[in-house]
């Protein structure tokens, strides 16, 4: 075996170090899979084993779950073939009944974090010893790829801790700290970190016993089954839960429902059987394999630096100047201190600079009072960031990002003054929404040095990074920016200039299309309904309102100034001009937009049946459907056009950025997945219709025909290699 090696001791006690060879995490490869019904073989048959202990080899945790790298290229580019994936699917599942089952004592010495199939093999043991560590997290977070636990985990926590409890991790992909997961009853026993061993083999030679809670004869689900009275409670309501949180859109938490409620009413092989067969359904719709590919395949690339431009030095960035310490540049400082890089903060008086710093100081605090930090290391965070006005401390940055007003000439201003503290070969960043980078590079005198490092907000919770270029910005600027976003450990993408860039212009259709139904008389409620119903996080109307609506009239009138002629007022524009002008509803900023702000929940505004009159209230099976897909339609027309200008070119970068940036539907798996997924002729055909009856925004542009006539998707063109263009 290569990934497990075994060290049997005078006591007769196993101890097995799980140590994948070449990584620095393990995962449950392929070759791990196929060598742990060897390792439960020579446990249970080897005389010399009197029972063991499996902990980890590696530094960075027990183990991070099943290798969905190895699973798309195995399971999901199979044939279709079910009952191929079902013995495959059964692999683990059959080891770790055979591992339970062995007759021996086994323990999990738990030395790092264990999530998804990791957490899964230490459920297959008698006994659970965690060492206790701030680092350490205990989950199943599947869920967030569009799967659930397959190797044993819907029915082994369900039956360790109950129905309520394990469905709600479960259906959260929530994950426990050491002392929590005890307290939850998910381990055993919480000891100092480094003697996770000794306490392992300490249960086995005092005795251990070598049976599951759930094979012993007198076992009761905890909280009861579906055939108890209180137990099936848990179904009811959690029915309720799961359709109330998904919309019916996600089939991986039905089918997780599925799995326990029927898996708690057999003995455990069957329960096992049961839970493969599931796994093995959600893993092959569409969902789970978008999901998988963008949230994790492809996510992961991009945080390598797929898209990094190939001959350029890897940099390091150590000192990094934030210019205007307001609502972004603070949260700028705040993520690129906590990555270890020496922070100038700088703004137009010392107030200000200080008053960023102080929100600085207010989110550390907070990983300080969870136990993520530690005194020492809050104290040097915290003076790695410096609050000034001096403009000659930005001497020896690597690189300066400015978050100054979306002002052109304070902007410029601004670039000027940095860009002469500038040494060759930094990089001058601007962070803003909305103004076009070349534009903003014809202040600077390195404009191959200059870029758009385009944040969201709020900054700490954000994890995409739109990346903008310039028609002048070089390579060499891309690759910094690009080490630099990796650095603070976010996601990038990179777009090509253009209005709005690739995010904001795409996300503002969903914003005008729920502004356009408006218009035609649907009622807001059955608008942010719908929303929700395709799975955005919110209704085009909340968003609209926490954007600020203000800010909406200020770009149309600024977009109007630009194309003069070619300006077409967007459907309902009139509707928010006058709440914003006439009546100061501002959105959620003044507490009053589409929504008033001075309840909790919030409820929608009264007057706004003044403004729009409503027509349509009733919601038909076949209206729902045609406008939730309306809905996400136009925002996967936008993100076509900007396929066809070289906006994106790359269909990770428009998926992975879609979900992080504007919340697109995440079951999905992005827009561009969606187009593939539906198939180009349909899709087309659909936004013909779409076109006819509601206007040109729903044309698609020529690129999409072509593809369609000629039997294309983008990721079938696609060949993976822009860094190497
Ligand atoms: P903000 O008003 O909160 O902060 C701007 C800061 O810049 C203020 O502290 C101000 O004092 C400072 N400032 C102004 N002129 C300056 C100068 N000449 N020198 C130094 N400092 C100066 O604004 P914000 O929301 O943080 O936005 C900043 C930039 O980020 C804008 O370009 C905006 O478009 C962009 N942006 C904002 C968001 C968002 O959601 N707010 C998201 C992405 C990008």
């Amino acid at each position: 075996m290569e990934n497990f090696k075994i060290d049997v001791d005078a006591d007769g006690i196993a101890l097995i170090t799980f140590d994948v060879p070449g990584r620095s995490m393990n995962t449950l490869t392929g070759q791990v899979m196929d060598e742990l019904p060897q390792l439960v073989e020579r446990i249970k048959t080897d005389d010399a084993i009197k029972g063991a202990v499996i902990t980890s080899g590696k530094a960075s945790g027990f183990c991070a779950g099943a290798d969905l790298g190895d699973m798309a290229s195995g399971l999901l580019s199979g044939s279709g073939d079910l009952q191929a994936a079902y013995d495959a699917g059964w692999k683990m599942n059959g080891a770790l009944r055979a591992l339970e089952t062995c007759g021996k004592p086994v323990a999990a010495a738990i030395n790092g974090l264990a999530l998804g199939g990791g957490l899964e093999v230490t459920l297959a043991c008698h006994y659970r010893v965690v060492g206790d560590s701030p680092k350490i997290q205990l989950g199943l977070p599947e869920i967030k790829v569009g799967l659930f636990p397959g190797g044993g985990g819907t029915q082994r926590l369900t039956r360790l801790i109950g129905v309520q409890a394990a469905m709600t991790a479960m259906s959260a992909g929530s994950s426990w700290r050491p002392n929590d997961a005890k307290g939850a009853g998910v381990v055993h026993e919480v000891v100092p970190a480094g003697t996770e061993v000794e306490a392992a083999k300490a249960w086995i030679k005092g005795g251990g016993k070598a049976v599951q809670p759930w094979d012993d004869k007198s076992f009761k689900l905890p909280g009861g089954g579906p055939y108890h009275p209180a137990g099936i409670q848990n179904f009811l309501v959690g029915n309720a839960m799961i359709r109330k949180q998904s919309y019916g859109n996600y089939p991986a938490v039905l089918n997780l429902m599925k799995a326990v409620y029927e898996g708690t009413q057999v003995p455990m092989d069957a329960a096992l059987r049961i839970e493969t067969r599931y796994f093995i359904k959600t893993l092959m719709t569409p969902e789970a394999q978008g999901m998988i590919r963008s949230l994790f395949l492809s996510k992961q690339e991009l945080d390598k630096g797929a898209v990094r431009p190939v001959g350029i030095p890897q940099s390091d960035p150590q000192k990094v100047t934030v210019i205007g310490a307001g609502m972004m540049g603070a949260g700028i400082a705040y993520v690129q201190a906590l990555a270890g890089i020496q922070t100038i903060l700088i703004d137009r008086d010392q107030d200000a600079a200080d008053k960023g710093k102080a929100h600085v100081e207010e989110l550390l605090k907070k990983r300080l009072s969870r136990g993520q930090l530690t005194q020492d290391k809050y104290d040097a965070l915290l003076a790695s960031v410096v609050a000034t006005t001096d403009y000659d401390q930005i001497k020896g940055s690597d690189l300066v990002i400015e978050a100054v007003f979306e002002n052109r000439e304070i902007k410029a201003d601004v670039t000027r003054r940095a860009e002469a503290q500038l040494e060759p070969g930094a990089v001058f960043g601007s962070n803003t929404s909305t103004l076009p980078i070349t534009g903003l590079s014809e202040a600077s005198v390195r404009p191959e040095d200059f870029i758009g490092i385009h944040f969201f907000s709020p900054v700490d919770k954000m994890m995409l990074v739109e990346i903008i270029l310039g028609e002048k910005t070089g390579p060499a600027a891309i690759a910094k920016a690009l080490d630099y976003i990796i650095k603070i450990k976010k996601t990038p993408i990179v777009v090509n200039d253009g209005r709005g860039f690739y995010t904001s212009r795409c996300f503002s259709t969903y914003v005008a299309e729920g502004l356009a139904m408006l218009q035609e008389g649907y009622a807001p409620a059955l608008i942010d309904n719908l929303g929700r119903m395709t799975g955005m996080p919110r209704g085009p109307l909340e968003m609209h309102d926490d954007v600020a609506l203000d800010l909406s009239v200020k770009i149309a009138k600024q977009t109007a100034e630009d194309l003069g002629d070619a300006y077409v007022p967007l459907a309902g524009a009139e509707i928010v001009r006058k709440m914003v002008e006439d009546l100061g509803r501002y959105g959620r900023k003044n507490g009053k937009g589409f929504y008033d702000y001075d309840t909790k929940p919030k409820t929608l505004w009264a007057g706004l049946s003044d403004l729009a009159a409503v027509t349509i209230n009733d919601s038909t099976p076949e209206l729902i459907e045609d406008q939730k897909r309306r809905l996400l339609y136009r925002q996967a027309v936008e993100v076509a056009r900007c396929w066809e200008e070289g906006v994106i070119d790359d269909p990770r970068e428009a998926d992975v950025g879609a979900i992080l940036a504007w919340g697109f539907a995440p079951w999905t798996g992005g827009p561009i997945t969606m187009i593939d997924q539906i198939g180009l002729k349909a899709f087309v055909e659909q936004a013909d219709v779409y076109a006819e009856r509601y206007g040109d925004r729903f044309q698609v542009p020529q690129l999409l025909r072509d593809m369609a006539a000629r039997g294309e998707t983008f990721y079938g063109n696609f060949a993976g290699a822009k860094a190497a263009a």
